[in-house]
């Protein structure tokens, strides 16, 4: 999905009216919602910075799609994604969070007070902004896999692999994190399915050898998945091998858990003119800290996070996000 609307499009009645005097200044902006923003914005509130912060489109973040958290310290016994999120807004705003509905289309980094517009409209003036934006995990785009979502489709091994001990699963992909959610399932699980589209893995060496020296992994290389079956719950994976060619032939896989690892979208898009990102998309951030090339632009979570992407570290880094933006502003003074 397309975030980013340029500011050339709005038309000139909304344009006038952002210039006549509709710019709310604050003092700290935190866009985004999931553990990175609203640690980002516990912190920044119990520091009297004031936080604004707008939720985007998935309020809550990625853990909002996932079912039981049990990795998350000081949840002894779990806590879904929901509530989990729930909790940490009330937090927030217990401390003065401002947070509201409302996603980030356009910046303007350019000058000393940095412009963020909301909705297409909106025009905020933050003298610091934490980017906490989060990654869009990739889905294959069929219909099955929307129907189980939650019910035997997941998109983050170590979240949901647990409710799998024992069972029949499959992995989709052949990168590092396909290869990584497989051996961290082959810990959990009786049998994993590799299926991975070409005759390789694009994975990087290490990885390879760690997956063929496990012996409950099997690779089906040159598969992709046709759909998902089950009643109410995945049960089984439809397969075609060799899909196009002349020897093209379907083939069923009885499994409990379906995992998508065909990699992650950050979402990095509206900031892209003014912040630096690797190849990916992800920010980079100076290593350590949480700052990006703009001066009092911060980024935390998942957004700058190809490797762990755990609730847990995305908390972690906003924390660190709201103390340099805090430091950030002490100086400027
Ligand atoms: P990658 O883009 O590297 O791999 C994605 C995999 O999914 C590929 O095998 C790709 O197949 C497959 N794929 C993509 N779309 C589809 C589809 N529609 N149907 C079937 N298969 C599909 O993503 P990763 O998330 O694995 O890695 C992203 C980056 O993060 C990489 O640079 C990786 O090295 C890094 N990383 C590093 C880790 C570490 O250092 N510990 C851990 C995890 C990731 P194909 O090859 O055919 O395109």
């Amino acid at each position: 999905m397309n975030l980013f609307k340029p500011l050339d499009n709005l038309d000139d009645t909304k344009a006038d009216k952002v210039i006549a005097g509709d710019v709310e200044k604050v003092k700290c902006l935190i866009i985004g919602s999931g553990p990175a923003g609203y640690t980002a914005a516990i912190y920044a509130a119990r520091a009297n910075l004031k936080p604004v912060l707008y939720e985007g489109l998935q309020p809550g973040g990625q853990l909002t799609t996932t079912t039981e958290v049990e990795n998350y310290p000081g949840y002894p016994e779990g806590v879904t994604g929901p509530k989990m999120m729930e909790d940490l807004k009330k937090q927030a705003e217990r401390f003065g969070t401002d947070c509201r509905f409302g996603i980030a289309t356009e910046v303007d980094f350019s000058g000393p007070l940095h412009k963020v517009i909301i909705d297409g409209e909106k025009v905020i003036e933050a003298e610091s902004v934490i980017i906490a934006t989060g990654a869009t995990a990739k889905y294959l785009g069929i219909e099955s896999e929307t129907k189980y979502a939650g019910s035997g489709v997941s998109a983050c091994a170590t979240c949901d692999g647990f409710f799998y001990k024992d069972k029949d699963v499959a992995v989709v992909g052949g990168g590092d994190t396909a290869c990584e959610e497989a051996l961290y399932l082959s810990g959990l699980c009786n049998k994993i399915y590799m299926i991975v589209r070409k005759d390789y893995l694009r994975a990087s060496k290490v990885m390879q050898e760690r997956v063929a020296n496990s012996k409950n992994i099997e690779i089906l290389f040159e598969h992709n998945t046709k759909e998902l079956r089950g009643d109410g719950v995945v049960e089984e994976a439809v397969l075609i091998k060799h899909k196009g060619q002349s020897d093209e032939s379907e083939a069923v896989i009885k499994i409990d858990g379906f995992f998508l690892a065909i990699g992650h979208t950050p979402n990095s898009e509206p900031f892209k003119k003014f912040i630096d990102t690797d190849q990916v998309g992800y920010i980079k951030t100076t290593p350590g800290t949480s700052k990006t090339n703009i001066p009092g632009v911060y980024a935390c979570g998942d957004v700058q996070d190809p490797v762990y992407r755990q609730a847990v570290t995305a908390a972690g880094t906003g924390c660190i996000a709201a103390i340099d933006a805090e430091r950030y502003l002490a100086e400027k003074k």
